[in-house]
């Protein structure tokens, strides 16, 4: 840090952190009860994890994996998803979800988005060729796309969810994962839940979950838990899967969490509603809200004129304010460009909200000093 930096920083009355999360004392005794116990991979307490989850988000079944890149992964190989396939996504997005495509070999194929940030149905109907074997939404910052639309637009192809902003949105009366054929869900620490790294999957189809079931396991047909805690039994390998399993450990510490994922959101759209009343009386422009939905209220971001967008994050910064940008539209970056020739003007959309976007501090612990604090130094910077 320069010195002209360290000193705006002192002077500085508050420092909020971008991201603080919601593990307490219970969860962490949980997580020590496990350690020490015998069992220490995939076994009672991922299953009980995978039971609450299934409930919370009104699917039949869910699988606890390593991350939400492996929970789309196994998703897409799991509906057949394989080179010279091509997937619908948005570039409006975390890079996990077009990976995800690429570790199938097959080809991710954006698709613009509309003012929300999510995919533009619309668009996605006028996409969709001989070729497209899946449609991988996000649902951006905890609002959930149109999926009765998406739904109706797609007939009959499957629709995996990118669900990590969304554990727990709703639209139209629709939970995230039920009119797709599963959701994935990322418990990376900035998600409303986590374990440090990991994930899941939820879907009501029973053929799709135990497909991934053995693809999360290099696709052995028994668990460890059915070869140790029972009369040794012999495994077979039935395809080539993966190592995605999500461990004991993990599960515990997300148990109490998702209990209490409702109570955090309600912290989080407070503080959320707030942001918004001030910056609306300020001028200030937000992505629209989607009708007749529950906000997961996962990120709360700002668009700015994109030629002081830089400019206004570092400020906020040296302000002691915690900032992120999600995301700078992924066609544009290095890779993308050079393995798809993609330019600049290629989704106008996704391209103008990533130059524009800042992400403000988002969580159940702010305190209102540290919320007045981020709308305060806001307004300053965006309206000097
Ligand atoms: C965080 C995130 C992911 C990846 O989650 P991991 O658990 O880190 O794999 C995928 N998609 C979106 C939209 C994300 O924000």
């Amino acid at each position: 840090m320069s010195a002209s930096n360290a000193k705006t920083c002192e002077s500085s009355v508050l420092k909020v952190d971008f991201f603080r999360h919601n593990i307490d004392e219970r969860d962490i005794a949980r997580v020590c009860d496990v350690l020490r116990s015998k069992w220490l991979s995939t076994g009672p307490v991922t299953a009980e994890f995978e039971a609450a989850l299934a409930k919370y988000v009104r699917s039949k079944y869910a699988l606890g994996v390593m991350s939400c890149t492996a929970a789309i992964h196994l998703a897409l190989e799991a509906i057949g998803i394989k080179a010279g396939d091509e997937v619908l996504t948005t570039p409006m997005t975390f890079v996990a979800t077009a990976h995800a495509v690429l570790h199938c070999g097959a080809t991710p194929r954006f698709v613009d988005v509309e003012d929300s940030g999510n995919i533009n149905v619309d668009l996605v109907r006028k996409a969709i060729s001989k070729k497209t074997k899946a449609i991988l939404p996000v649902h951006l910052y905890g609002q959930m796309c149109d999926m009765k639309a998406l739904r109706k637009v797609a007939k009959g192809i499957p629709i995996i969810e990118d669900a990590a902003h969304a554990l727990e949105s709703e639209r139209d009366g629709v939970r995230v994962g039920q009119l797709g054929e599963a959701a994935c869900f990322s418990f990376y620490p900035t998600k409303s839940i986590t374990c440090g790294e990991g994930g899941a999957l939820t879907t009501s189809n029973r053929k799709l979950f135990e497909v991934v079931r053995l693809l999360r396991l290099h696709g052995m047909d028994k668990s460890a838990a059915d070869r140790y805690t029972k009369r040794y039994q012999h495994w077979d390998v039935v395809v080539d899967g993966w190592k995605y399993n999500m461990a004991d450990p993990q599960a515990a510490l997300l148990l109490g969490q998702l209990e209490r994922a409702e109570e955090i959101r309600k912290k989080r759209e407070r503080a959320a509603l707030r942001y918004r009343e001030a910056f609306e009386k300020a001028g200030i422009e937000m992505p629209a809200l989607v009708p007749n939905a529950k906000h997961a209220w996962h990120l709360f971001t700002i668009h700015v004129p994109p030629k002081r967008r830089d400019e206004i994050l570092h400020g906020l910064q040296d302000r002691g304010v915690g900032v992120a940008v999600n995301f700078r539209a992924i066609h544009l970056l290095t890779f993308f460009r050079k393995r798809f020739g993609f330019r600049a003007g290629d989704f106008p959309n996704a391209e103008r909200i990533g130059a524009s976007t800042i992400s403000l501090p988002l969580y159940a612990r702010l305190t209102d000093e540290e919320i007045e604090y981020v709308i305060q130094n806001v307004i300053a910077l965006v309206r000097p």
